[in-house]
């Protein structure tokens, strides 16, 4: 399968929007009168001083704050909160924070950043799975004295044994038929920390026999002694993601629980879980429905957390936010836009089957974004200096050149000239190949924006290395004066004064793999990091430049958008990284 293209994209209709219409028409939520506020069905009632629930469909994005957003949760994010725009509803930003060890503040402050920096708002809708375990731990006991759930005290080895395949269904543990007192009364002496990690565990009572392994009694609550990051060691139990999570979007009154599909085969248990508590009481109907759809592959890209973790460990990158990175934070200093980033979102759609999208299908996206955003400025990435023998020593004047050449309405700035130049180094060949237009000895080039020069030779040192062009400029073809339109040139190249020029390190990032799917076949993703991701070059750019804010965005003529870096830019000195070329370098022939 080949990652599908820009070509072979077609804005696929986005079978949730279905199953969202059909849900509003048949009115299924529409009897609701339930505060907006997470908790419980007891709390939920619309009393006086609660308002009610007001958004016609809740979506929520819950990431774990265990790493931070890449390029996948951008899907992910954009969908949610998309839908929730569309259909004026509501999109929670939950955390999803059940997980004693692994989070940290640091995460929850990037993801927060992120999320805002791609254009969302969660208004006051930010909550965190742990503010839920006291409510997580009322449900277990409700489904413990109802018979849904019971303590096990099996070795992990035991359970694994007992679990079956998945062709074999499993057996019963000898602890199946503890009663309801028993199991509520080891289940206290867990919560209050009797028991050693992995001695007990409380599991849901359903089917061993059933065909999904799933539902085999599934683990809903173990015990771990740790400190969690909220809750302190308020807690040595914690409740399994799969059981939290149901009850998290209920009690939030989600509508649509839209995630990837490997979790669809957790869907009946997601189902079996919100049916019993609805039973007790204790959650709100309608129940939330999952929806899965295809996560995002990316073409030369890794998107596992594992993976980038590990080129940010071993330093194969510069930190979280290096530019060539697929991370959120990595994208904004590369200088992609959240625009750029929608109408990707938009583009690719969502779908049930698996998808791999080209990573150009990504960067034409931004590309066309930047287009229509990004004022264009001259820059020299490769400079060699341009002397114009017949230009009066000393003197200076100002040519016109357009901030974008389909806006007339963003003018024109000046930029001066002068007697020396810089100009790029491919755009002189002393001896010409076959239909090269620019300079060469006695051939006659436009300098965009100014005059017209005609090549005399150049300068080279001991190495045969050439060290200055030189030329003779014609004083009456200066662009925009009536003179100019006598001169039928076929090159046009372009220049920046050298005594105006600021001199700047400018990154040029390109992708960070070389293979299509890095560690494709077994190899060590390592293996195909692409060597030349990152080139840092002192280019010599407009002077207009060196007063650029951190992040602004421009396109320099005939080579690509940079950005300002927004780390490493101090005021009157920004440095540029590179976003993405003009044109798509990579593409298959
Ligand atoms: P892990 O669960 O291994 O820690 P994760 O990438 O699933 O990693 P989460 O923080 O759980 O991380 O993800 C938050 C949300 O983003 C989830 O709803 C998940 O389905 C979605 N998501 C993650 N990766 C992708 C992807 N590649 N494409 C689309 N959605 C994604
Ligand atoms: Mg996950």
């Amino acid at each position: 399968m080949l990652p599908r293209t820009m070509a072979e994209i077609e804005r696929t209709s986005n079978f949730i929007r279905h199953i969202i219409d059909a849900d509003l028409k048949a009115g299924k939520y529409a009897s609701r009168r339930w505060s907006g506020r997470p908790g419980p069905a007891a709390q939920q009632k619309v009393g006086a001083g609660t308002t009610v629930d007001e958004a016609k469909i809740r979506t929520r994005f819950p990431p774990e704050p265990n790493g931070y957003l890449h390029f996948g949760h951008a899907k992910s994010i954009c969908l949610n909160f998309g839908l929730a725009q569309d259909y004026a509803g509501a999109c929670h930003l939950r955390f999803d924070d059940t997980n004693p060890e692994k989070e940290e503040q640091e995460y929850v402050d990037s993801i927060i950043d992120a999320v805002h920096w791609l254009g969302w708002d969660w208004h006051d809708n930010k909550y965190f799975a742990s503010d839920y375990f006291q409510w997580m731990y009322d449900f277990a006991e409700k489904l413990i004295e109802a018979g849904h759930a019971y303590v096990d005290s099996q070795t992990a080895e035991e359970m694994r044994a007992s679990r079956g395949s998945l062709t074999a269904g499993g057996s019963n543990s000898p602890y199946r038929e503890r009663t309801p007192a028993e199991n509520l009364d080891l289940f206290r002496r867990m919560k209050v920390g009797e028991f050693a990690d992995g001695t007990h565990i409380l599991r849901a009572k359903i089917d061993m026999a059933s065909g999904n392994i799933n539902l085999r009694d599934p683990a809903i609550y173990r015990i771990r002694h740790a400190t969690h990051h909220n809750t302190g060691d308020a807690w040595c139990i914690y409740p399994m993601y799969t059981y939290a999570h149901p009850i998290e979007d209920a009690l939030e009154n989600i509508t649509h629980s839209i995630c990837t599909l490997e979790f669809e085969d957790q869907r009946p248990f997601y189902d079996w879980l919100l049916a019993r508590l609805a039973e007790l009481g204790c959650v709100n109907t309608p129940l939330p429905q999952q929806i899965e759809f295809a996560r995002l592959n990316l073409s030369y890209v890794v998107l596992s957390k594992r993976k980038l973790i590990q080129l940010v460990e071993e330093k194969h990158v510069d930190g979280w936010d290096d530019p060539r990175l697929p991370t959120l934070v990595g994208a904004r200093r590369r200088g992609f836009t959240p625009e750029g980033f929608r109408r990707f979102a938009e583009m690719i759609g969502v779908t049930k089957s698996d998808s791999w999208i080209d990573i150009s299908v990504l960067e034409e996206c931004q590309r066309e974004h930047l287009n229509e955003t990004a004022p264009r400025r001259i820059a020299v990435l490769d400079p060699v200096k341009l002397v114009i023998d017949n230009y009066p020593e000393g003197q200076e004047e100002e040519c016109l050149a357009p901030n974008h050449p389909q806006k007339p309405e963003w003018g024109k700035r000046p930029v001066p000239f002068s007697k020396e130049l810089w100009i790029e180094r491919e755009d002189f060949m002393e001896a010409p190949s076959k239909g090269y237009f620019r300079l060469f000895p006695g051939n006659t080039v436009r300098l965009r924006y100014g005059f017209v020069v005609k090549c005399s030779g150049c300068d080279k040192d001991a190495n045969g290395n050439i060290t200055a062009v030189h030329c003779e400029y014609m004083a009456d073809s200066k662009s925009g004066t009536p003179g100019s339109d006598n001169y039928k040139v076929k090159g046009n190249i372009h220049w920046v004064s050298a005594p105006h020029a600021y001199a700047a390190e400018v990154r040029l990032y390109d992708r960070l793999f070389a293979a299509e799917a890095p560690g494709e076949g077994g190899r060590d993703f390592i293996a195909d990091l692409n060597p030349d991701s990152k080139r840092v070059i002192s280019a010599q750019l407009e002077a207009a430049l060196k007063d650029a804010a951190a992040e602004e965005r421009f396109q320099f003529e005939r080579h690509g958008y940079f950005v300002a870096d927004r780390v490493d830019s101090q005021p009157g000195a920004p440095v540029f990284n590179r976003a993405v070329t003009l044109k798509d370098s990579w593409s298959r022939k």
